[in-house]
């Protein structure tokens, strides 16, 4: 019997014409962090998210992160309050400008940031006497955060949003692109994000100024002079012409690609519909997600004892891959001593809580794969 090929979580999924924009970087010996593709990407996003905001693109978007610190010129001892439920790379950033990082839960509708814990903090911070300086909220697998109330509360205190938009691409509150609501946002272009560049990302800026500025530093903060010299320290952070070549061929087919992502969901959540004991994470009306990842909630209590755990060993025996949700970064090792503001919707989330393979290269064969492992475990 043959070993069938792995279902992977998510993985890279060109559309075709990445390769045309990648000879002519090579044809035109535009090998270099700089060229036309660079340019031309980033004027791909701009238009996409809607010609009101302003893009550096990146080596990635843990980057474009720490670059949005410093540029808001965080200090050492500064607080950043940033969201629990996230990949590292939404915290590590913090640490890189000496800040320290303060992180909040999130809420059960969309499994974002929770306004009323983010106030909870602020209030908390300020009263120690911390110099609060940014928020991060992170649209997690693709779905929005609360924006407007995060913004309402940001404003408030006057404590800039730094929006991590590395998994919405795409993804709308209330008809506007995520990534164009904070002073600044990242974007993630790494191998298993809805497009990808093989790595790579990019920093969101409300004013020209703020991307130039970051552009600046990520290309060594080099003066205006024939010589080099140098009134900054800066960073060797700028995207590649050729990957940013694979780039420009993504962005042909990004909506393409959302919407199978979203037709993934639609075919997961049509399965668990008559399943005790399944949950999936849910959409509010003013919400469009990209549906980077399906994420699903298991009760055990409701599916005979079957946990996420078991799920997850029964996918794999069949070469599905599959993965449980963030753990939280308030429970993480390296971040034991940073403070936590909130109460157990993130933990309980990772505990019971599984990514399903979510690629917009999923064929049918793969659901009835997927499908068929589901059966074992739930009928
Ligand atoms: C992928 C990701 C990042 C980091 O992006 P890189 O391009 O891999 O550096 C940051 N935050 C979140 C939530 C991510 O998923």
């Amino acid at each position: 019997m043959s070993v069938p090929t792995k279902i992977w979580l998510s993985s890279p999924h060109m559309g075709g014409t990445e390769q045309k924009y990648v000879k002519e970087a090579f044809d035109t010996n535009w090998v270099a962090p700089l060229g036309p593709n660079v340019n031309g990407f980033e004027e791909d996003l701009k238009t996409y998210l809607g010609n009101k905001v302003f893009i550096s693109a990146l080596s990635s978007g843990t980057a474009a992160l720490h670059l949005a610190f410093i540029l808001l010129g965080i200090q050492p001892g500064d607080e950043i309050i940033c969201q629990s439920m996230t990949f590292s790379a939404s915290a590590n950033p913090i640490t890189y400008v000496g800040a320290t990082p303060v992180f909040v839960d999130s809420e059960p509708d969309t499994w974002c940031m929770c306004p009323i814990a983010l106030e909870t903090a602020i209030k908390d911070r300020l009263a120690k006497g911390k110099q609060v300086k940014a928020i991060v909220p992170v649209h997690l697998y693709g779905m929005p955060a609360k924006m407007d109330e995060l913004m309402r509360i940001a404003q408030a205190y006057n404590i800039a949003i730094v929006e991590d938009a590395a998994e919405a691409l795409g993804s709308t509150y209330k008809n506007q692109q995520c990534g164009t609501f904070g002073t600044m946002a990242c974007l993630s272009f790494n191998g298993n994000k809805i497009i990808t560049t093989s790595g790579g990302g990019a920093l969101v800026a409300q004013n020209d100024d703020l991307a130039q500025k970051a552009t600046f530093l990520a290309t060594q903060a080099r003066d205006n002079a024939p010589h080099y010299q140098h009134s900054h320290i800066g960073y060797n952070y700028r995207m590649s012409n050729i990957v940013a070549g694979i780039g420009r061929g993504q962005m042909e087919v990004l909506d393409q690609w959302i919407a199978k992502r979203r037709a993934n969901f639609d075919r997961y959540a049509a399965y668990f519909a008559t399943i005790e004991g399944v949950t999936l994470q849910q959409e509010l009306p003013e919400n469009k997600s990209n549906r980077w990842l399906t994420a699903i909630v298991i009760d055990p209590a409701k599916t005979k004892g079957l946990d996420r755990e078991a799920l997850r060993e029964k996918l794999l025996e069949h070469q599905i891959e599959s993965r449980p949700l963030w753990k939280p970064m308030h429970l993480q090792p390296i971040f034991e001593q940073a403070p936590y503001y909130g109460g157990h919707v993130g933990e309980d989330l990772f505990t019971h809580g599984l990514c399903l393979p979510s690629g917009s290269n999923l064929t049918d064969i793969d659901f009835e794969r997927i499908f068929n492992v589901f059966d074992t475990c739930f009928k």
